[in-house]
């Protein structure tokens, strides 16, 4: 009989390795070593697995109503091949997305995925990494002389999925290599351990999305701690690679100040000194547009995120869609707080921007 999962965690606890409940895989990604390699990994550990026409359209994952599927969606890996080799851009922090994998296995309520991978929250991951390199060789070439970088997060944690694939140590090396080539992602997990021996020649700027803890502890579940990710980001470091910190959502909740006070203060503790040279910072505030609102409403009815309009400033975006984010006078509050932290605590650190 299938299995339901009913309720993601409620609180977060840190994040063990994902185990997939069920396995989808195309037939094409069985001419890869490495698809074949994880249909036979998941038949001894007697994971169930089937057959899917299109990595696209995955039909069959249980539940009986959209949050059982949803919440078993989160449990289903889909084993397939990227046919899409145009990459989408990512502006502005990079030229281009990789696309390793869609989706992810974590439940913060606020993730853009709710909205962006809509109806497919499932773990899609591809096994073509040579063609998918190939082409960001291609896109590489089209700018001599040029710096082309590329994001690995858009659509995905690349760090949660790691142990899986091995997909993002391989470009990682891959972009190593490449004169003109970089890479960035971000992650908030912790399982960096495989990825401190590659050989990422600097070209690499590992970040991390951190938070206030009471931030992480109620609106993050499935994902890693504050402290795991704090010891993650000084292994990190210690590996030589440039590192960054995503600080987002920036947050209004009783105490904001001394919660990102003291989230700076410890990170602050956690770095090698050598981290200090080149240490970039992203601030972004809590923002929901109304379908977002809906969506997480529906799959964490008990959520405590604060999302009442009547509080917030409309912001237009592209093409009449708007979203909501703090009025001036709190949005100005948590970006001068922040900066003045940065500065004061890290000096030499670069704020990338405030949004
Ligand atoms: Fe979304 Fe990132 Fe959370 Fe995963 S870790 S659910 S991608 S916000």
């Amino acid at each position: 009989m299938a299995k339901t999962i009913l309720e993601a965690p409620k609180q977060q606890t840190g994040a063990k390795l994902f185990v997939p409940d069920y396995v989808f895989v195309e037939p094409n990604a069985l001419q890869y070593p490495l698809g074949k390699e994880l249909v036979e990994r998941y038949q001894q550990q007697g994971i169930p697995i089937q057959m899917t026409t299109s990595h696209n359209q995955v039909r069959g994952i249980p539940g009986e109503t959209d949050v059982e599927k949803f919440r078993n969606a989160k449990r289903t890996l889909v084993i397939g091949v990227r046919k899409t080799l145009k990459f989408e851009p990512s502006k502005p922090s990079a030229e281009y997305a990789l696309p390793l994998a869609t989706g992810c296995v974590g439940h913060c309520h606020y993730c853009y995925l709710n909205t962006n991978v809509g109806s497919r929250p499932y773990i899609r991951i591809y096994v073509n990494t040579d063609e998918i390199f190939a082409q960001a060789e291609k896109y590489i070439r089209e700018r001599p002389g040029e710096i082309t970088r590329f994001e690995a997060a858009c659509t995905s944690d690349p760090v949660s999925i790691e142990h899986i694939t091995g997909n993002l140590k391989r470009a990682i090396e891959f972009i190593g290599q490449q004169e003109w080539g970089r890479l960035r992602f971000v992650t908030k997990f912790h399982h960096v351990d495989s990825l401190l021996d590659a050989k990422h020649n600097k070209h690499t700027r590992f970040r991390f999305s951190m938070n206030a803890d009471y931030v992480i502890k109620n609106f993050e579940p499935g994902t890693s701690s504050f402290s795991q990710r704090l010891e993650a980001a000084g292994k990190v470091a210690k590996a030589g690679y440039p590192l960054g910190f995503i600080l987002a959502p920036l947050y209004w909740f009783d105490g904001w100040e001394k919660g990102y006070t003291e989230l700076l203060e410890k990170l602050r503790q956690e770095l090698v000194p050598e981290a200090m040279e080149d240490l970039t910072f992203e601030l972004i505030q809590h923002r929901f547009t109304k379908i977002a609102k809906s969506l997480i409403l529906q799959r964490y009815p008990k959520t405590k995120l604060e999302m009442n309009e009547v509080e917030r400033k409309y912001k237009w975006g592209k093409y009449g869609k708007g979203k909501y984010v703090y009025p001036d006078v709190k949005a100005k509050a948590l970006q001068a707080y922040l900066e003045k932290e940065i500065a004061r605590l890290f000096p030499q650190a670069r704020v990338e921007y405030f949004t």
